[in-house]
């Protein structure tokens, strides 16, 4: 298993500032990393939401592709350090035939997901931050659930049905203030009073770069 966290190739965050651009690169380690550790039974920080994602990799490898972006991206006025797309070329001709060459080029196939994080974001993070930002990414490929909470399978394929998540809580602070917590808000209220539950040992285990 592969245990030191992945960190970006210099040279990207180099290239990017010397041509004064964003630049990406596909990230196969970090693929690699995220496999091992999140979505492995037995890896150190292994989380069973996102069995789904196994599975469907499992079956099919182009499922999830990773990429690193040289810095975040301003979307809506917010910092974007990590994105997941369900890759749908919508368009069609030239600008379809571009976008699926550069998947091709970068990775040997084109995914159906591909999760794009902030490599300058990252070199400089400390390891809970970078870990809760992948576990955030990978929340993003939901699974539907029956009423039991089971997953559901697709009838054709025999795998679980995907789609790409919207987030749990999605609200601004002064409506929280002025009408208060509505549901959703109200349990994430409940969820901050317990402490975390994936404890800062078994990060520094997996990604600490204490442990080089
Ligand atoms: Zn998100």
């Amino acid at each position: 298993m592969q245990q030191t966290r992945p960190f970006p190739p210099t040279e990207l965050i180099d290239q990017a500032e010397e041509e004064e651009a964003i630049r990406l690169a596909p990230a196969p380690d970090l693929k690699n990393w995220v496999v091992a550790n999140f979505l492995t039974i037995g890896g150190t920080l292994h989380n069973p939401d996102h069995d789904h994602i196994a599975e469907l990799l499992h079956d099919n490898d182009e499922f999830l592709a990773f990429a690193w972006a040289s810095s975040a991206a301003v979307a809506k006025k917010r910092m974007v350090l990590g994105q997941c797309e369900k890759i749908m070329f919508n368009q069609g001709g030239w600008k379809k035939a571009r976008q699926e060459q550069q998947m091709r080029d970068w990775f040997g196939f084109v995914p159906t997901y591909l999760i794009t994080i902030d490599a300058s974001y990252c070199e400089n993070t400390n390891d809970r931050n970078f870990c809760a930002l992948l576990d955030h990414e990978l929340y993003h490929i939901g699974v539907e659930r029956d009423e039991e909470g089971e997953m559901l399978y697709s009838d054709m394929t025999g795998l679980p049905k995907h789609y790409l998540a919207g987030h749990d809580v999605e609200e601004f602070f002064g409506v929280v203030k002025r009408w208060g917590a509505n549901e959703s808000v109200k349990r994430l209220v409940e969820i901050t009073k317990n402490a975390p539950f994936v404890p800062d040992v078994d990060i520094s285990k997996c990604c600490g770069t204490c442990m080089i």
